[in-house]
């Protein structure tokens, strides 16, 4: 690992900033030049070099380097300038990154464990350095964001999401750990690439995979804890699901995709409400795409309308799905059973569903491309005055539609949202509008440093319904931002934490005692600061003594 002792060496932990002292005493006086740099001229080298680059993927390799090299200089300079690096450590970028991953291979980072290893999976945690972890991400590769099956090569997505864990909530480096399950691949370009770093079989699918899983989850928990907090990330579809109900009672764990998409769509579907000024339980939500995201973000309207005293049948008339086979009506599925409904008529595409079923909000994730048509935006800005339109689909190309066609089709009128970012859009009026961005990162690293704060010991859904939607202004709101600005995403992490450990601890779910009486001020002591720590022994005097004997 990047973190191990012996790595402590010239250029390691602080490079010019040692001290005279410390370098005297580490016995690398003389391998550094004379100068003792603070940490804000490294700082500004570091942000130069990253200029002259233009290639994203050379910015990402770039950065990891540093990463490898100056853990505090890293976090100093993405917290510092966060809104235009985190594209670049998080999507879009560590996508590409994800898919040359081999190519690109500099030094490990993270824990690798394959279905090879079955029986020994607590001896290899054992070998990886730091024993106080305290948040896992682990995935199988197999549907790394939009991109598909991408084997071991999805260790990328461990490492870019812990960076966020430190980079907006805060959280020690150490105390998080990137892990990624080899289990095979079923992507017949890595099985035939020499430079793919996995086991070259196809994905093992029987027993033995979730015997693994098992295994993994109690050796977790053997070493780290109960609490630790485990993050499942990208797993296929059908495993997300069956991983989440198999152990969200019995272990502290979330799944991203689900929970934490289901989270920050939510807190953009309340926000808008705010502007429409209509209580949520009045609205009616079409989905395109029944997957993942899709089931997260209705079971969590669901809850947030059973909040206000509406039943749960009552809530799930209100959600419909739309997929790749058509309008998901009572008779056609299982899996998304609790939102099939009567049929509304004769439903041919996605324009027909909008016209029979007139929605005041429309959801795009279904990862394919522009489906919400100018036909389709144009109804919804017939049937509202102020449609919702969320295009949550990435990378940026499967958005379902683009900013400027939802603004410019709707005469500016309606809310949109989408995952990846798009810029302003200024309209025929002058109006400037920023559309918002729907980023997982508002949530799981508030939640998560809430989560290992207050000594939860699994995950109610509940939590993700503390979202971060009061935390807009109604200055923000007017400019149709549905999400605070990325830039302050650090403090916006804060508050949420704040909010969940005060949540968890009136709900008598949370398992670190005392209970703090003031959470702010628990939240904020914890936060992991960028500073240099000094490398000197403690020496001190003993004034007077005297040793000759009496
Ligand atoms: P998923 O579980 O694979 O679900 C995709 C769903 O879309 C499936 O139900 C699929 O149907 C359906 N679909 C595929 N092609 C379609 C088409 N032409 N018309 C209608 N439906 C179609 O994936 P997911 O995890 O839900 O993610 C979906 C998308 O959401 C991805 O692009 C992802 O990047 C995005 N996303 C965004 C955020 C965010 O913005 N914060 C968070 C999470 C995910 P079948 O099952 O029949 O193929
Ligand atoms: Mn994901």
């Amino acid at each position: 690992s990047f973190r191990q002792p012996e790595f402590i060496s010239v250029n390691a932990e602080k490079g010019m900033a040692f001290s005279l002292q410390e370098r005297q005493i580490l016995g690398i006086h003389g391998l550094l030049p004379p100068k003792v740099e603070t940490q804000e001229i490294q700082a500004l080298r570091f942000q130069k070099n990253l200029k002259k680059l233009h290639d994203p993927l050379e910015k990402y390799i770039y950065l990891m380097g540093i990463q490898e090299r100056n853990e505090k200089l890293f976090y100093r300079v993405l917290m510092e300038d966060i809104e235009e690096l985190m594209p670049i450590v998080y999507t879009p970028t560590v996508g590409l990154a994800c898919t040359q991953y081999g190519h690109i291979f500099r030094r490990p980072k993270g824990l690798f464990i394959s279905i090879l290893d079955r029986g020994h999976i607590r001896s290899i945690l054992d070998n990886w350095p730091d024993t106080n972890v305290a948040v896992i991400v682990v995935t199988d590769g197999e549907r790394i964001l939009g991109l598909g099956d991408l084997g071991v090569y999805g260790m990328g997505i461990p490492v870019g999401k812990l960076c966020l864990y430190t980079a907006c909530a805060g959280i020690r480096p150490e105390k998080c750990l990137p892990v990624v399950i080899d289990v095979g691949t079923d992507n017949e370009t890595l099985l035939k690439d020499p430079l793919y770093m996995g086991l070259y079989q196809k994905r093992d699918r029987s027993q033995a995979y979730d015997d693994l899983i098992d295994e993994f989850m109690e050796a977790v928990v053997d070493k780290y804890g109960q609490d630790t907090l485990i993050q499942f990330e990208d797993f296929g579809n059908h495993n997300a699901f069956r991983f989440l109900r198999k152990y969200r009672e019995k272990y502290c764990t979330f799944n991203d995709d689900i929970q934490g998409t289901a989270s920050v769509a939510l807190a953009g579907l309340l926000a808008a409400q705010r502007a429409v000024g209509k209580p949520i339980t009045e609205h009616r939500v079409l989905f395109l795409g029944a997957g993942e995201a899709a089931l997260g973000i209705a079971n969590l309207i669901v809850m947030a309308m059973m909040e206000t005293g509406m039943t749960q049948a009552e809530a799930r008339k209100k959600i419909w799905m739309y997929d790749k086979d058509g309008l998901l009506v009572k008779g056609t599925d299982s899996n998304q059973e609790a939102f099939t409904h009567e049929s509304p008529g004769d439903v041919q595409s996605f324009l027909d569903a909008v016209n029979a079923i007139k929605p005041t909000a429309i959801i795009g994730v279904a990862g394919a491309g522009r489906l919400f048509t100018h036909d389709v935006i144009k109804s919804m800005g017939t049937l509202n005055e102020r449609p919702i339109i969320f295009a949550l689909s990435n990378p940026t190309n499967k958005a379902e539609c683009t900013a400027e066609e939802a603004y410019t089709l709707t005469d500016g009128r309606c809310l949109f949202a989408s995952g990846s970012p798009f810029g302003p859009v200024t309209l025929s009026d002058g109006r400037v509008l920023t559309p918002g961005q729907g980023n997982n990162a508002y949530i799981f690293p508030g939640v998560g440093l809430a989560v290992i704060l207050s000594g939860v010991r699994h995950i109610s859904d509940t939590v993700f319904l503390e979202t971060l939607a009061e935390q807009l202004t109604d200055k923000e709101l007017a400019e149709g931002r549905l999400y605070p600005p990325l830039s302050n995403i650090r403090e916006v992490s804060i508050q949420m934490a704040v909010k969940v450990v005060e949540y968890l601890y009136a709900k008598g779910m949370a398992f670190h005692y005392p209970e703090p009486v003031d959470k702010d001020a628990f939240v904020r002591a914890t936060v992991w600061k960028t500073d240099y720590e000094s490398f000197l022994p403690d020496t001190y005097d003993w004034p007077g003594v005297n040793f000759s004997p009496k």
